[in-house]
């Protein structure tokens, strides 16, 4: 047999079969004496290629800032560093569902009171069904920030007068030169991606605002940007009124309105819905909490302790989940003084306090209050 180019083509090596030693109770093969491993498949790293593995796999939740502020185009401004300590884990059997894994610890969490507001996904996680993390999530109060990948992407049809886009609703006005936006190529330099990202940022002025919800149902309640004062037009009359600051765009001539009103959303059309705008400079701010996990990665990996084939010297999921558990309070134990060293730090870097006022009114009347106490410990 010759190819179409008149060469020959190689003969095939015979794919190399691991032995299969027995069957699990989940119906997976075991091939190691450790009956709780599986198969599973890891991406490449700098020290080797991609390819099956048997194990485990484990997930880890870190925590990270909130966001404090956006203007859900350009800016964001986070709270408060916060020490990047492990605050879930979960190791399970190579090739389980992602998914599955990490997220009813995550709203089992919640539940129990951990203040979970938000979560940034890796994108193993973000590429899973709609149903088994995202909606789990939102359910239980939790956003989610993440990139989407492409089948995520694009425009998708929706019920009412409002356009999904890359999983955000945007006003039906929305220009067309703005509905299909390339991201950059990986690696580009720092101008491409600028460029790229301000086309998001000015279509992110045409989101619809969300008005309402999610209510017990999930659904929510959304207004237009002209509506909501984020864009105004000569078209729409009560829109020029606003600020300045709002900027004035073209819509097509005949226009009467610029919606039929607020439209109501169900969870089911809106699974990729983020509160900042894939795409924009503040969604990428935010996105860029996703650092402190790789920090943990490196941790584990090395620089803490080597979390790699034979770290633990036992068998089975339940003895290494309680060795691991001692490994990860000694991470945070790590984390929490190294937190707490650099604010001390940074306190002792700051300048002395400047003279307090003197002549005030409250010395005038309230002398004695001003006094300064100071805590002395314990009364003897
Ligand atoms: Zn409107």
């Amino acid at each position: 047999m010759t190819g179409t180019d008149g060469t020959v083509p190689k003969p095939k090596k015979p794919a190399h079969k691991a032995r299969v030693l027995a069957v699990g109770t989940d119906g997976r093969n075991q091939y190691t004496a450790d009956r709780d491993a599986r198969a599973g498949h890891r991406s490449a790293t700098n020290s080797r290629s991609a390819g099956p593995f048997v194990g485990y796999e484990l997930h880890l939740a870190v925590q990270a800032r909130d966001v404090k502020w956006t203007n859900y185009i350009d800016k964001t401004t986070m709270s408060d560093e916060v020490p990047g300590v492990i605050t879930c884990l979960a190791l399970v059997p190579a090739g389980t569902h992602r998914g599955r894994a990490i997220v009813d610890d995550l709203v089992a969490a919640k539940k129990a009171g951990a203040p979970i507001d938000d979560v940034v996904w890796d994108p193993g996680y973000s590429l899973c069904k709609p149903d088994t993390t995202h909606h789990k999530l939102a359910q239980a109060r939790i956003h989610q920030t993440f990139q989407p990948v492409s089948h995520q992407r694009g425009i998708r049809p929706f019920s009412g007068e409002a356009l999904l886009v890359d999983g955000q609703l945007y006003s039906s006005l929305l220009p067309n030169e703005l509905r299909d936006l390339p991201m950059p190529p990986r690696g580009a330099p720092e101008a491409v991606k600028v460029e790229h990202e301000t086309k998001f940022n000015q279509r992110a002025r045409w989101r619809m605002a969300r008005h309402a919800g999610p209510d017990s149902d999930g659904a929510t309640r959304w207004r237009c940007p002209f509506c909501a004062g984020l864009l105004k037009a000569r078209q729409f009359p009560t829109t020029m009124r606003r600020p300045v600051t709002v900027p004035l765009v073209p819509v097509d001539e005949g226009r009467e309105r610029c919606c039929a009103g607020i439209i109501t959303a169900m969870p089911v059309e809106l699974p990729w819905w983020q509160r900042i705008p894939f795409g924009t400079t503040a969604w990428r701010l935010s996105m860029g909490r996703r650092q402190v996990v790789e920090s943990v990665n490196a941790a584990l990996k090395g620089t803490f302790a080597d979390l790699s084939r034979g770290f633990f010297r036992v068998f089975g999921q339940t003895k290494m989940t309680i060795l691991l558990g001692f490994t990860v309070a000694g991470y945070n134990l790590d984390r929490i003084r190294s937190y707490r060293a650099k604010k001390r730090a940074q306190e002792e870097a700051k300048p002395a306090q400047p003279k307090r006022r003197r002549g005030t009114w409250q010395e005038i009347v309230e002398p004695a209050t001003t006094t300064t106490t100071t805590d002395t410990g314990p009364p003897t």
